[in-house]
């Protein structure tokens, strides 16, 4: 090699700052690499960590208060959230803010809500472990960043990417788990409340009511003790 050559080298401009930033799933993501939401939300946008990143439309990162003592975690954006870069905006979203008006809880104010992947599978398939895991870092800094008290996980999926627990969502669903010091309570996901409408003692709907009473005890002994 010329010594030219190998000068080249030690040239800036050929320093490509777009290959630093962990997009690629070759990249880890440290814990603290985000300021802010935002930051970590621009590289959801152009990410290709997996194959899901081809297939997006939008990049579906999170709604809500950005500080809120309540952090719902699905599994994935469905067509509405690829559409429009929202999570929970379709059937199951609308279900969702039904169930946490009905204990007078604002979507708005007082949950986030995101998914463990970002980017719509296709057909709406459940993600495979390889894109969780994919994803998994940039919901962790999301956790870090929102910083909740309270973490309720709807599906088994999500129980599965986050906690690592691999029971049924019936055997769980309900009771308070502890994950990295913080409270995690599994519940049904909105969209299996959609496909079992009964609301007789003991169905899904009917527990969910159960379940979501519970959290809200949580959140006001949080608000008034700290
Ligand atoms: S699902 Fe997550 S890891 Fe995969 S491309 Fe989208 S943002 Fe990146």
């Amino acid at each position: 090699m010329s010594n030219d050559t190998q000068l080249s080298l030690f040239n800036e401009s050929s320093f490509n700052q777009k290959d630093l930033i962990p997009t690629d799933s070759k990249i880890p993501i440290p814990t603290d690499t985000y300021a802010k939401i935002d930051d970590l939300a621009q590289h959801c946008r152009i990410c290709q960590r997996c194959e899901l990143g081809k297939t997006r439309t939008h990049a579906v990162v999170g709604r809500g208060n950005l500080q809120a003592t309540i952090m719902i975690i699905g599994e994935a954006p469905g067509q509405q959230e690829d559409e429009t870069g929202l999570p929970f905006v379709g059937k199951s979203g609308q279900l969702l803010d039904k169930i946490l008006a009905s204990v007078e809880l604002n979507p708005d104010n007082d949950v986030y809500i995101c998914n463990i992947v970002k980017c719509r599978p296709p057909e709406n398939r459940v993600p495979t472990p390889d894109e969780m895991a994919a994803c998994k870092p940039y919901l962790l800094e999301q956790i870090r960043l929102v910083n909740p008290k309270i973490i309720l996980l709807t599906g088994a999926t999500a129980v599965k990417a986050v906690t690592g627990d691999k029971r049924q969502i019936t055997k769980i669903r309900g009771q308070w788990l502890e994950w990295s010091g913080r409270l995690c309570m599994p519940i049904f996901h909105p969209s299996y409340l959609l496909r079992n409408p009964s609301k007789d003692k003991g169905s899904p709907k009917w527990l969910m009511w159960q379940d979501i009473q519970a959290v809200r005890g949580k959140f006001d002994e949080i608000r008034n003790h700290g």
